[in-house]
C-alpha cells in the first residue's frame, strides 16, 4: 500500500522523503504543489527531479475523497458530503461571508459524546478520521472554489472544526491536520483563524495548549453539572468546575485572550433568565466555579432535526437572555443561522454513518454532482 501524502504534516513529509534517500527541501516542494497548487500527479510537478517522481509514483499517492454530493444553500453556503468508506461519509460546509471565508470541518464519521441536542450525536460513532481524511475536506475544498471562481489567491480564511465529530476525540490525527492548516508552506491559515471546537475534553484541551494552540471553542450549553450531565453527557466524567480550570490553563497557550463559549438555546430547558444569571456567575467566577474566564458567548439558535424532541428558544427569549450576558459586561453575539434550507446549519450534519442504504439513496438521487457557477461574490481572505 503506498502513503497517502495526505495524512502528512510537513515534518512527517521530510520524514518519508529521507526514507526515500531525498533532502528536505523536496518535501518542501512537494508540499507546496499539493496544497498550495492543489496538484494530486507527480507528473506535474514539474520542478521536482524526474527520477523523484518516478520513486514517488510507487511508493505515495494523493488521494482525496469522493464526493457523494454537493449542495448549495440559497445563501451562498456550500455542503459537501464525502465518501469515507464502508458505508460512511462526513460532511463539510462553506461559508462565505464579506471578509472571510470559512470551512466547517468533520473530524469523526459520527461521534460518541451523544449530546441530546446535536443530530451528529443522534447517529452514533463509527470511527475516527484519518489526518489526510481531515485535511483532504480542506485541499478539496479550497482548490474547488479557486477553480470555480477561477481566482488564484486563497479563498479559506478560517478553519472551524465544528463539523461532525469530537476533534479532541482523534487528537492524533487533529494535531497533523491542523499543522498542515497551519502552516505557510501549507495553507498558511493563522493560529486565531483556526478554531478547534469540544465538548469538554479536559486533558486533550490540556495537551492541545502545548503542541499545536489554536482558537477555542468550548460547547457549554448550561450553566449549572446537572442540566450540562444531561445534554453533554461528558460532563458526568469533566464537570464544569474542571472544564473551567481547563479552560484558564488554555489561555495561557492560546492565539487569542478568550474561550469562545457556544450555547444552543432550547426552548424551556437552559433559556430562563436564571440560566442566563447563573451563567454570568459560572463565567465571572462568582457561584461554583473560582477565578473566572476570559470569554465571549455565542449563542446558537437551536437547529431543529426529527428525533431531537426539542425546539428552538423563541428569539425574543434569546434577545433577553443575550442581554443579560451583555448588561453584565460579557461580550456575546447570536449565531447567524446559515445553510439551514440544505441541513448544514451547526448540528445538522448527519453525514452518513454505517448506514449504507441510505448514502446509495443518495448516491442515486444526486448522481450529478452540482458544477454549475456559484453565484456568489467570492470572501477576500483577509488576516486580522
Ligand atoms: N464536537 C464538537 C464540535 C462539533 S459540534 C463540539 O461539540 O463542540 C459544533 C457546534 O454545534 C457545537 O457547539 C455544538 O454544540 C453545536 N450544535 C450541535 N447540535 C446543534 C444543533 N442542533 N443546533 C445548534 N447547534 C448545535
Ligand atoms: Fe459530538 Fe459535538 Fe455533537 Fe456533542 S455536539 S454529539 S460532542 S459533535
Amino acid at each position: 500500500m503506498t502513503a497517502n501524502l495526505l495524512d502528512f504534516d510537513l515534518e512527517g513529509l521530510a520524514a518519508f522523503c529521507e526514507g526515500l534517500g531525498e533532502k528536505r527541501f523536496r518535501a518542501t516542494q512537494l508540499f507546496r504543489w499539493i496544497h498550495q497548487r492543489g496538484a494530486h500527479q507527480f507528473d506535474e510537478m514539474s520542478d521536482l527531479a524526474k527520477s523523484l517522481r518516478e520513486k514517488l509514483k510507487t511508493t505515495a499517492r494523493v488521494e482525496g475523497l469522493t464526493i457523494i454530493s454537493q449542495q448549495e444553500s440559497k445563501d451562498g453556503t456550500i455542503k459537501w458530503l464525502f465518501d469515507v468508506g464502508n458505508g460512511d461519509a462526513v460532511e463539510a460546509v462553506f461559508i462565505p461571508e464579506d471578509d472571510r471565508g470559512t470551512l466547517c470541518v468533520s473530524s469523526q464519521a459520527g461521534c460518541a459524546v451523544g449530546c441530546r441536542f446535536c443530530s451528529t450525536g443522534h447517529q452514533g460513532f463509527s470511527r475516527n478520521l484519518t489526518s489526510g481524511e481531515i485535511v483532504a475536506q480542506l485541499w478539496f475544498a479550497e482548490h474547488f472554489l479557486r477553480k470555480h471562481l477561477k481566482r488564484d489567491e486563497r479563498i479559506i480564511s478560517n478553519v472551524v472544526m465544528m463539523g461532525m465529530g469530537e476533534p479532541l476525540q482523534n487528537y492524533s490525527a487533529l494535531v497533523p491536520a491542523l499543522r498542515v492548516m497551519l502552516d505557510d508552506h501549507g495553507y498558511g491559515l493563522s493560529r486565531r483563524r483556526v478554531t478547534v471546537s469540544t465538548s469538554g475534553v479536559v486533558p486533550m484541551m490540556d495537551r492541545l495548549g502545548q503542541d499545536c494552540p489554536v482558537a477555542l471553542a468550548v460547547s457549554l450549553h448550561a450553566p449549572n453539572d446537572e442540566l450540562r450531565d444531561n445534554l453533554v453527557p461528558l460532563n458526568r466524567k469533566y464537570p464544569l468546575a474542571e472544564l473551567l480550570d481547563a479552560c484558564r490553563r488554555y489561555l495561557e497557550h492560546a492565539p487569542r485572550d478568550f474561550i469562545t463559549f457556544e450555547y444552543c438555546m432550547l426552548d424551556g430547558v437552559n433559556d430562563q433568565p436564571e440560566h442566563a444569571r447563573q451563567l454570568v456567575d459560572l463565567v465571572r467566577g462568582h457561584g461554583q466555579v473560582n477565578g473566572g474566564v476570559s470569554c465571549k458567548i455565542n449563542l446558537i439558535p437551536f437547529n431543529p432535526f426529527p428525533q431531537s424532541g426539542l425546539t428552538r428558544s423563541p428569539h425574543k427569549q434569546v434577545v433577553a437572555f443575550a442581554k443579560i450576558l451583555s448588561d453584565a459586561g460579557i461580550v456575546t453575539t447570536v449565531r447567524k443561522t446559515r445553510g439551514d434550507d440544505i441541513d448544514a446549519a451547526c448540528g445538522q450534519l448527519a453525514g452518513d454513518v454505517k448506514d449504507r442504504t441510505r448514502v446509495d439513496e443518495r448516491i442515486a438521487r444526486q448522481r450529478t454532482v452540482m458544477l454549475k457557477s456559484v453565484p456568489f461574490s467570492a470572501p477576500v481572505a483577509k488576516e486580522n
